[in-house]
């Protein structure tokens, strides 16, 4: 919309542009073209706008090819946008995007995010929508040029901070240009600046406790002009040792320290697990015949190789909301590396039943101990790899503390978000999760309890 369409709208629905909701209108159409071209749109993609009001990007959105979920919380622009683009691939919602779960897009196959957004709730936008592992893939955002400065920011800046690291962790920042206050209307009185963000490749950065390095970042930052000897000397037990291996000055200030640098110091205080904690190869299992009955013992590489039968357990464990801990799969696994799997899950070894298998895999993967009930039995197949599986469940409250040499990292997820996941992009998940996950929501279908 050119300026004087913008106004004579505005004067139509009618809407005073509020300022606590940002409403500031692109007029720009050079512009809004602009935007809509670097976030790389191509038909069937999910687009989420956030804050569409007059629908400057919506439009051009929605003429890629792109289905659109519009979340706007003026409930006036939002009907406005729903007489005056309806469309059959635009929903608008009219809510606060603060109260959407960003989960559900992983039932969508390919997920953007668009928003030229409210300033003032900007950073709680972002750290919701880019939450580890998010469903979108690429983040195209209109941000207060400061806030675009900090997300991008580099050591040593003004700018680097504890925001700048705990976005970058996961994701590759760039700042693509300042826009002037000129193109939109009514004008804000800060410059403001378009970001396009990506998903980090996981293997990009070295493993680590993300939760100790946060504590880490934070406190690094919480008094900028200190020294970090002062602020963080007490977790390490020979400052400048660390400092020499790091090769960092044992007097600098957390914002001299590089993402890298950051991780190194979290994996000095509590060292990473190492592949070789793993042991797989040396491995037996029990092989059995069709009716799960004990041939004999093979090693691990011969059982997977020769695609023998041979035994395993997979745990779900669930939280007091009902949600399932979902676990990623270490990235020195050697197989199904990174994918999503049950919470916890692993084979039968010698001697052992499939009921003591599951306590230890719970243990030594979740370091917990709870009653554990069976839920059902998978047969030996080419979908479970040969594998018989029992299936138990158990509940736990707080969070499971993960052993990093089997696990990359875990959460929680209600069961309808797994359900829409698993069927939109399968190729995230362990083959035997998959198996398992149908095989109990197939039961539970039964007790109506699917859509929980
Ligand atoms: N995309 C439009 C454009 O470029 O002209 C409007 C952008 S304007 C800067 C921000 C928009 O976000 C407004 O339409 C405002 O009503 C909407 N908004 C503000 N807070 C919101 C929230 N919490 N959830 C959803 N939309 C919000």
């Amino acid at each position: 919309m050119k300026l004087s369409e913008i106004r004579t709208t505005l004067q139509k629905i009618p809407v005073s542009p509020v300022k606590t909701l940002g409403q500031n209108f692109l007029h720009d159409q050079n512009l809004a073209r602009w935007i809509v071209k670097q976030a790389e749109i191509i038909p069937d993609d999910y687009v989420v706008e956030i804050g569409p009001g007059l629908g400057a990007l919506t439009k051009l959105t929605l003429e890629k090819g792109a289905n659109v979920l519009a979340i706007e919380k003026d409930t006036r622009l939002a009907n406005f946008l729903r007489e005056h683009l309806s469309h059959p691939r635009l929903e608008v919602q009219n809510a606060d995007a603060l109260m959407f779960d960003p989960r559900v897009l992983f039932s969508q196959r390919r997920v953007k995010l668009l928003g030229n957004l409210p300033y003032n709730i900007s950073s709680q936008l972002l750290l919701k929508f880019l939450e580890y592992p998010s469903p979108i893939s690429l983040w195209m955002c209109m941000l207060q040029k400061e806030m675009a400065r900090r997300l991008s920011a580099l050591p040593s800046t003004r700018d680097y901070g504890s925001l700048t690291l705990r976005v970058q962790l996961h994701h590759r920042v760039q700042y693509l240009r300042t826009i002037p206050p000129t193109v939109f209307f009514p004008e804000p009185e800060v410059d403001s600046a378009l970001v396009r963000i990506l998903p980090r490749d996981p293997l990009d950065l070295p493993p680590r406790d993300d939760e100790l390095l946060t504590k880490l970042i934070r406190s690094g930052f919480s008094q900028r002009r200190k020294q970090l000897r002062k602020l963080l000397g007490m977790r390490v037990i020979n400052w400048d040792h660390a400092a020499s291996i790091l090769s960092f000055d044992p007097k600098t200030r957390a914002e001299k320290l590089s993402l890298l640098q950051w991780i190194g110091l979290a994996n000095y205080i509590a060292p990473p697990a190492h592949p070789a904690a793993l042991a797989m190869g040396n491995e037996r299992f029990p092989v059995v015949d069709k009716n799960d009955r004990i041939l004999g013992y093979a090693p691990r590489s011969d059982v997977h190789g020769n695609n023998l039968r041979h035994r395993a357990v997979h745990i779900l464990i669930f939280d007091q909301a009902g949600e399932v801990y979902l676990q990623q799969r270490s990235r020195w696994k050697d197989r199904h590396s990174l994918k999503w799997d049950s919470s916890a899950a692993g084979h039968v070894a010698p001697r052992e039943s499939y009921e003591e298998t599951a306590r230890r895999e719970l243990d030594e993967e979740l370091g917990i101990n709870v009653p554990l009930e069976k839920l059902l039995k998978l047969p030996a197949s080419a979908s479970t790899e040969q594998e018989f599986v029992w299936l138990y469940r158990g509940e736990i409250r707080g969070n499971p503390i993960i052993n990093r040499s089997e696990i990359e990292t875990g959460a929680f997820f209600p069961p309808a978000i797994i359900d829409g996941w698993v069927s939109a992009r399968p190729e995230n998940f362990a083959p035997g999760f998959i198996e398992c996950w149908k095989a109990y929501r197939g039961k539970k279908g039964a007790n109506s309890d699917k859509l929980t």
